[in-house]
C-alpha cells in the first residue's frame, strides 16, 4: 500500500535560518519525487496582507525565505525560482507583496509574478469537471517544480479550513476565480489541482490564523511548520490537527473521490518532533465562526434560501460580518435594522429595507418593501459587497482606508491595463 509522509515540525519563531532548519529534517522524512529543479515555482498565500487591518492570514515571507534557501541547498540545476499569487479582493498582488515584506526576497534572486500584470498562459484541463481551461501566470504554466507555502487558517468559505489544496485558487485569474464560486467550489478546487498540483508542500503554521474573516482574522501562535509533498494527506493532517474532520471538508473529500492522494488515515505517516497535544490544547476552545450565515448575531434580519452556498453568496455574506465583527466591532451594533436576503427566498418578506444579495436573492419574488438594495452577481465579490454596503447603507467596512481604496480602485485597473498589453496576441 502506498503511503503519504507528513511531517509536522515544531518551530516557534518567525526567522528564517530556524525555519530553514526544519526544513531540512523534514527532508529526510519527506522526500518529493525528484529534487526541485528547471523552473521552480513558490506559491505563497497573500490572499491579502495589510499592516492594520490583514496581519495574520498571509504567508509570512520568512517561511518563503527558508523554502528558497532550501530549493538553493537542495536544488538540481535550478534555473529559477519565481514567486506567483494572484491576491483576492481586487487589490494588486504588487500591495500584497508589498506590505506582506516579500520584497526583500528579490536579494536571494527570486522574481515575483503577478497574475494581473505578468504573462499569462491559457492551459486545458482533461479531468476538469466545471473547467475545461484555466488562465495561469506565464511563471506556473512552464514550472518544472511547484511548491506550495500556504497559510495555516480557517475560512468559513471552505468548510472552515483552507489550506494546500484551496490555495490554488489564487493561481487563477480574477475572472475565472469567481466561475463557479458557489456550492460548486469544491469540485472547482479540485479542478484547479489539475494545472498545479504542488511537488512539495511546506504550511506556515507558525501562528495560525482562526475564527473571522479569511483576510483580517487575528491568530494565536501555534508553532508549526507542516511538509509533505501530496495536497491531500497535507490537509487531511492539518485540518485533524486543528480539530476539524477532513471527511467533512468537503474539497477534501472530493479531492480523495477523484484519485488525488489517500483516502484513509492508514495511508498517511506522520513524523516530526510537533507535539500533537499542544494543538488540541490551543484549539480546545477556539470558535471558528463557520456557522450558518442567518445565525450571525447583529441587527440586519438575515432570510437564507436556496441553495445554501457556503463559497457563495452566503458564505461571502458571512466572511463581510465577520470582517466587521474581527477589526471594528462596534459598527456592529450600529447597522440599521433591515431585512437580508441570500439565496432564493420563497415565504413573504416585507420591511421598509431589503437587501437583496446575489442573483438567486433577487429571483425572490415575494418581496415588499419601500426600498431595496440589490447587490447583483454569482456570487457578487467581496469588493462589490464591501462597496455597495458603503455608498447604500454607510456601512465603512475596516478595509475601506485610502490606502487600499487608491490600490483597489486605481493601482489595480491601471495593472490589469498592463496586463492586457503583456498579453495582448500572446496568450496560447
Ligand atoms: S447567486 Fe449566490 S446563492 Fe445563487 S448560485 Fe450564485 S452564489 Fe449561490
Amino acid at each position: 500500500m502506498k503511503t503519504y509522509p507528513v511531517y509536522l515540525g515544531a518551530c516557534d519563531t518567525y526567522d528564517s535560518a530556524a525555519i530553514h532548519s526544519v526544513l531540512k529534517t523534514a527532508l529526510d522524512h519527506v522526500t518529493p519525487a525528484r529534487p526541485p529543479y528547471g523552473k521552480v515555482v513558490i506559491k505563497p498565500n497573500l490572499v491579502m496582507a495589510h499592516p492594520r487591518v490583514a496581519t495574520d492570514g498571509f504567508t509570512r515571507p520568512e517561511v518563503v525565505e527558508g523554502v528558497i534557501r532550501l530549493v538553493r541547498e537542495t536544488g538540481n540545476d535550478v534555473e529559477r525560482i519565481d514567486i506567483s499569487e494572484a491576491s483576492g479582493l481586487g487589490i494588486t498582488t504588487g500591495g500584497g507583496y508589498r506590505w506582506a515584506g516579500y520584497r526583500r526576497l528579490k536579494k536571494l534572486g527570486v522574481r515575483m509574478r503577478a497574475m494581473e500584470e505578468h504573462p499569462q498562459k491559457v492551459v486545458t484541463l482533461e479531468k476538469g469537471r466545471l473547467h475545461k481551461h484555466l488562465t495561469l501566470t506565464a511563471a506556473m504554466a512552464d514550472r518544472d517544480f511547484l511548491i506550495f507555502v500556504p497559510k495555516l487558517k480557517t475560512n468559513v468559505l471552505a468548510h472552515a479550513y483552507t489550506g494546500a489544496l484551496k490555495l490554488n485558487i489564487g493561481t487563477v485569474d480574477s475572472r475565472e476565480r469567481m466561475l463557479f464560486h458557489d456550492y460548486r467550489l469544491p469540485q472547482k478546487i479540485v479542478d484547479i489541482l489539475e494545472a498545479a498540483n504542488p511537488d512539495l508542500i511546506v504550511t506556515d503554521g507558525i501562528r495560525f490564523s482562526y475564527g473571522g474573516n479569511q483576510m483580517t482574522q487575528g491568530g494565536v501562535d501555534f508553532g508549526l511548520i507542516a511538509v509533505s509533498t501530496n495536497a491531500v494527506a497535507h490537509d487531511m493532517v492539518c485540518a485533524r490537527l486543528i480539530g476539524l474532520d477532513p471527511f467533512k471538508i468537503e474539497h477534501i473529500k472530493e479531492a480523495m473521490d477523484r484519485g488525488y492522494g489517500p483516502t484513509s488515515f492508514s495511508e498517511i505517516e506522520v513524523a516530526g518532533d510537533y507535539p500533537r497535544e499542544r494543538a488540541a490544547a490551543i484549539v480546545k476552545d477556539l470558535d471558528f465562526g463557520f456557522y450558518p450565515v442567518d445565525r450571525f448575531p447583529s441587527n440586519f434580519r438575515i432570510v437564507s434560501g436556496t441553495p445554501y452556498c457556503t463559497g457563495g453568496c452566503q458564505g461571502i455574506l458571512l466572511d463581510w460580518l465577520h470582517m466587521i465583527r474581527d477589526r471594528k466591532p462596534k459598527l456592529l451594533k450600529r447597522f440599521p435594522r433591515l431585512t437580508v436576503l441570500v439565496g432564493k427566498v420563497t415565504e413573504n418578506i416585507e420591511d421598509r429595507i431589503v437587501v437583496l444579495i446575489g442573483d438567486c436573492a433577487r429571483a425572490s419574488t415575494t418581496v415588499s418593501c419601500r426600498r431595496k438594495i440589490v447587490i447583483a452577481g454569482c456570487p457578487p465579490t467581496h469588493k462589490r459587497i464591501v462597496w455597495d454596503m458603503m455608498v447604500n447603507l454607510l456601512l465603512l467596512a475596516p478595509l475601506v482606508r485610502p490606502s487600499l481604496i487608491i490600490d483597489g480602485f486605481v493601482a489595480y485597473p491601471l495593472k490589469k491595463i498592463k496586463g492586457w498589453l503583456v498579453n495582448s496576441g500572446k496568450r496560447t
